[in-house]
């Protein structure tokens, strides 16, 4: 669902005579790899994906939609990360709660889709600001590697926190936002 009208569509532009040649370009990359090469490489290296660099706790990576203390999705639906996204990478459908789903979610207005766009997102941290549930923050994960860019549409099944592995976000909130956290 579009929230906002900000997206534009973008159209390709007309290639130049040089850059439908490609060749200039290409010697042009092929120096700056040369020259990578022999300068070697500077400061330390990791062998990612098995060693990866140390992260700061508060790093900017992988959304998490967090649950309450019951184990309830704390997202109501409000559209108000989404509105606040510079990237408009978030959409989300709202959906209202049964009786019976009371034990899901923690409003009566809870998410139904709630997606984000990996390759949109610029990890800026704006959602996690904007949201007033405290349900969405962004964690010290890295976004996986994938094959085709429909993977990285990320839905509720890599958004929201598994019940029984809570994932920790104390570090990331102020001593003001812990205690507004309701
Ligand atoms: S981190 Fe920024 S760009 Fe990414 S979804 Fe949140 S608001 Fe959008
Ligand atoms: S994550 Fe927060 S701001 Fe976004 S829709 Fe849910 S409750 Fe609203």
């Amino acid at each position: 669902m579009k929230l906002t009208n900000r997206s534009k569509v973008v159209s390709n532009k007309e290639m130049t005579f040089m850059e439908k040649l490609y060749l200039p370009e290409i010697v042009k990359g092929m120096a700056i790899t040369l020259r990578h090469a022999l300068e070697g490489p500077k400061g330390k290296v990791f062998s990612y994906p098995e060693v990866q660099k140390p992260r700061a706790k508060v790093w900017r990576g992988h959304h998490v939609l967090k649950r309450d203390e019951e184990g309830r999705e704390r997202c109501t639906a409000c559209g108000l990360c989404a509105v606040a996204c510079p990237a408009e990478a978030i959409t989300m459908t709202a959906a209202e709660r049964t009786k019976e789903e009371k034990h899901l979610y923690r409003e009566e207005k809870y998410a139904s889709v709630y997606e984000i766009n990996m390759l949109r997102c610029i990890f800026c941290g704006m959602c996690e600001e904007a949201c007033p549930k405290s349900a969405i923050y962004l964690t010290d994960r890295l976004v996986d590697v994938e094959e085709n860019r429909g993977s990285f549409i990320y839905g509720k099944d890599k958004l929201v926190e598994d019940v029984n592995n809570r994932i920790d976000i104390t570090d990331r909130q102020s001593e003001k936002q812990k205690k507004a956290v309701k």
